[in-house]
C-alpha cells in the first residue's frame, strides 16, 4: 500500500549559489554572532572526523560538491498529510548529480516503518564500499519523545526533508564556537540573518552539524497525523508536542539566506543524542549556560526535488 516514489521520475531543479570568500564569510558570521552571544569565534579549519563521537555522522567530512537540497515540502503536511509522498533518501545524492555522497538534515520519518508520523534525522552515506545509515527517528509514545535508530536499509522520508549533501570528504570547513546567548535569535537564525543582511538577493547557503555542548533546547516532535486539517500556525502549535532536550545534542542543519526562486524552506534543524532525546530544534532554553560548536560548509548549489505545486508559508519555523 505504501509505494516509495522514484526520484528519477520527479521534478528536480538546480540553482547555483553565491559563494563568498571563506575569510570574508568567517568575519561576517563572527561579527553577527558576537551581537547575539557573549562569546563567539569563527575559524576555517580542517574538518575533524565527524564519524567519531560526539558527532556520529555517516561520513567523515562535509567537502566535495556541497549542496543544500529539499525534497517535498511543508504543503505535503499542511493542511492535510499526503501519505503517498514517500521518498528514498538513497536516491538524493544521484538527484544532486553525485554518484557517491553523504547527506544529513531534517525531515519527516517513514510512517510505514514507524507506524505513525515522526521526526527524522537523516544521516547516511553511499561510498564505493557500500551504504552506511545512521539515521534516527523521534516519535511521540504515550506522551513522551522516543528516539529510535532506523534499520540499515530503512532510509525513506515522508512528506518533506531538508538536507545538506556532499561527497563527505575531509577538507576545510567553518568551525564556529559560541556561548552565552544574549540576543533573541537561535543559533542558526543568527547565521542566516547575517548572510541575508550582507549578501541581500544573492543566495548563500550552508549546512552541516552543530553540537549543543552545554545547556538545554526547546524541540518539537510531530505526533501522529492530525485527523483535522491544520489551517494556520495556531493549529500547528496545538498539534505539535514540545519538549526540553538536554546537551549534548547533535544537530543536523541546512540554511539559506534567501529563497533562490525554488520555494525553499530557509532553515531546518533536527537533533539526536546518545541519551535518547531528539527532535526539531527551536532554540536553547538556557541562554546563560548554552554553548554551541559547529562544523559547517558553504553550498555550491541548491537542489529542489518534487516541490509541491500549491504552496504556502505556514509552519516553516
Ligand atoms: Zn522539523
Amino acid at each position: 500500500m505504501a509505494t516509495t516514489l522514484d526520484m528519477e521520475q520527479l521534478t528536480v531543479k538546480c540553482q547555483s549559489l553565491y559563494q563568498p570568500p571563506q575569510i570574508e564569510l568567517a568575519v561576517v558570521l563572527q561579527s553577527a554572532l558576537r551581537k547575539n552571544f557573549a562569546d563567539a569565534t569563527v575559524r576555517v579549519v580542517d574538518c575533524p572526523d565527524l564519524t567519531q563521537r560526539p558527532f556520529n555522522l555517516a561520513a567523515p567530512g562535509l567537502c566535495g560538491s556541497p549542496r543544500v537540497a529539499e525534497v517535498g515540502g511543508v504543503p505535503n503536511l499542511i493542511p492535510s498529510p499526503r501519505r503517498e509522498k514517500l521518498y528514498s533518501l538513497w536516491q538524493v545524492p544521484a538527484a544532486c548529480g553525485l554518484q557517491h555522497g553523504m547527506l544529513l538534515g531534517a525531515g519527516a520519518g517513514p510512517w510505514p516503518h514507524v507506524g505513525k508520523n515522526s521526526e527524522m534525522i537523516p544521516n547516511l552515506s553511499i561510498t564505493e564500499a557500500g551504504r552506511c545509515n545512521k539515521s534516527h527517528v523521534v516519535s511521540v509514545e504515550e506522551g513522551a519523545m522516543v528516539q529510535t535508530r532506523l534499520p540499515a536499509d530503512e532510509a525513506r522520508s515522508a512528506l518533506l526533508c531538508n538536507m545538506f549533501v556532499s561527497k563527505g570528504e575531509p577538507g576545510k570547513v567553518f568551525e564556529i564556537v559560541c556561548e552565552k546567548r544574549t540576543g533573541a535569535d537561535n543559533f542558526i537564525s543568527c547565521l542566516r540573518k547575517a548572510l541575508q543582511a550582507r549578501y541581500n538577493e544573492r543566495t548563500v547557503a550552508m549546512g552541516g552539524v552543530f553540537l549543543i555542548e552545554a545547556g538545554k533546547a526547546k524541540v518539537h516532535v510531530m505526533p501522529d497525523f492530525c485527523a483535522t486539517p491544520i489551517r494556520n500556525d495556531d493549529d500547528l502549535n496545538k498539534w505539535l508536542r514540545f519538549y526540553e532536550a538536554s546537551a549534548p545534542m547533535v544537530c543536523c542543519t541546512s540554511l539559506l539566506s534567501t529563497d533562490p526562486g525554488l520555494d525553499f524552506r530557509l532553515e531546518h534543524t533536527h537533533c539526536f543524542s546518545e541519551h535518547g532525546e531528539g527532535g526539531h530544534y527551536h532554540c536553547d532554553t538556557t541562554p546563560a549556560g548554552v554553548r554551541y560548536r559547529a562544523y559547517l560548509q558553504l553550498a555550491e548549489s541548491a537542489v529542489r526535488i518534487d516541490a509541491p505545486t500549491e504552496t504556502h508559508q505556514i509552519g516553516r519555523d
